[in-house]
């Protein structure tokens, strides 16, 4: 049987494609490895964009999300600044007239949402299905899966949703490690956070910390063998250290949970299309996470994926013309968030003087600069285009 379409992962990104495409006569097949009701890897925190939660609004999941305790909180000021230098920049939702800048949200909360929300729909999601590659032809795509005598799955257009872009060998891509790792946790504070995420930018490299629940979701990027250094602490040591770098002004650390480290890269492709083949969420583009941008652009990625399928004729699906298309409509905001995102790890990252005297001066101009201040806030809400 020739799909209209085949979705390789139903991880959120995979899964919000199945959603917008399910009231439509496209016929959709979803292969994900993971058991039905199963989350793969460990809960983490997802900084999810105004734009983000329209996009859940218009597939009728955010009702669902919000009602589950805890499983989305809304960010209503970002207080970004340097340890050791001048400057700081408040972005706060009342000034940009919305109710919260961004939310943190469960990564777990929003699959299990998906999975709930995709059900009750008739795109057919066949879970437990490794996928070993997908192959492009001239007039379908055939993904092989993993199992002796499993029948490949056959798609006028495949759309690679896998988190790494594996199942989609063939494709170049290009590779930058950070040297540096992401170290996370759960962060519990005497004072309630109120709404407010910290981006704080120090010699060691950021730290964010993301209101979620009762607690922060922290960020700390450090060096390789600096995160060994503190995850050997005990508790009470790292909370120590922690205070140290974050400055005075926001202690009060009281207790941490699930410390837990993974590696920094930056990994994209510049294409992300081979024939009748698409690479879209994290199998696309993997950002730092410092800005809070690679699940938004990959959710952009999976509702103009939806919109273009929507408006190209069957037979013309996976065609050159319609991925063309796509990639043309998603080129400015893709480059635009990977640049972004690059240039603020750059820029931040490095702690030479002569760099944190502009940096701190940039942080200040554009906290007094309204338009410089809005085109910021715009980007980080919505993306660029
Ligand atoms: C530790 C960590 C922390 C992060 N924190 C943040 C953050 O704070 N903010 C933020 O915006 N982003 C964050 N990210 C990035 C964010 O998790 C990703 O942007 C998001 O998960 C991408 O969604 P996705 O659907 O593209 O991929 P994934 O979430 O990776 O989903 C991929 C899906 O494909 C399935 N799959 C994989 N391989 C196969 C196969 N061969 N066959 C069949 N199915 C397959 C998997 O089971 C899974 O369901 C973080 C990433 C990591 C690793």
């Amino acid at each position: 049987m020739l799909n209209d379409v085949v979705i390789v992962g139903a991880g959120p990104v995979g899964s919000v494609l199945a959603l917008a495409l399910a009231d439509s006569d496209i016929d959709v097949a979803v292969l994900d490895e993971r058991a039905a009701g199963e989350t793969l890897r460990g809960d983490r925190s997802l900084a999810l964009s105004h734009g983000a939660r329209l996009i859940f609004e218009r597939l009728g999941i955010w009702d669902a999300l919000t009602a589950v305790r805890g499983a989305a909180t809304p960010i209503v000021r970002i207080d970004i600044s340097q340890a050791g230098g001048f400057g700081q920049m408040e972005l706060a939702a009342e000034e940009q007239g919305i109710p919260a800048l961004g939310y943190v949200v469960s990564y777990r909360a929003l699959q299990a949402a998906l999975d709930t929300a995709l059900a009750r729909t008739s795109v057919a999601v066949r879970h437990g299905v490794t996928v070993k590659s997908v192959d492009g032809k001239p007039a379908f795509a055939a993904v092989e899966l993993e199992g002796a005598g499993a029948e490949p799955v056959l798609a006028r257009l495949a759309a690679v949703a896998d988190g790494t872009g594996e199942a989609m060998a063939g494709i170049a891509r290009q590779r930058h490690d950070y040297g540096q790792v992401a170290l996370v946790g759960k962060l519990w504070r005497a004072a309630p956070h109120n709404g407010v995420a910290y981006e704080r930018f120090t010699p060691d490299g950021p730290i964010a910390l993301l209101p979620q629940s009762d607690h922060y979701g922290l960020v700390w990027t450090v060096t390789p063998n600096r995160a060994r250094e503190l995850v050997a602490l005990d508790d009470v040591a790292f909370l120590d250290q922690l205070a140290r770098h974050f400055g005075t002004q926001t202690g009060g650390f009281l207790r941490v949970a699930d410390r837990r480290e993974f590696p920094l890269v930056l990994e994209f492709a510049r294409e992300p299309a081979l024939a009748r083949c698409v690479a879209l969420g994290n199998a696309a583009q993997t950002l730092h996470p410092v800005a809070g941008q690679g699940f938004n652009v990959g959710l952009r990625d999976a509702w103009e994926l939806a919109d273009v399928v929507l408006d190209t004729p069957r037979e013309r699906l996976g065609d050159r013309a319609m991925l063309e298309r796509y990639l043309r409509g998603r080129r400015t905001d893709r480059m635009a968030g990977i640049a972004f995102t690059h240039g603020l790890v750059n820029v931040f990252g490095n702690d030479l003087p002569f760099v944190r005297w502009p940096r701190g001066l940039a942080l200040t101009l554009l906290d007094a600069v309204p338009a410089a201040k809005r085109a910021f806030t715009h980007a980080m809400l919505f993306g660029l285009r």
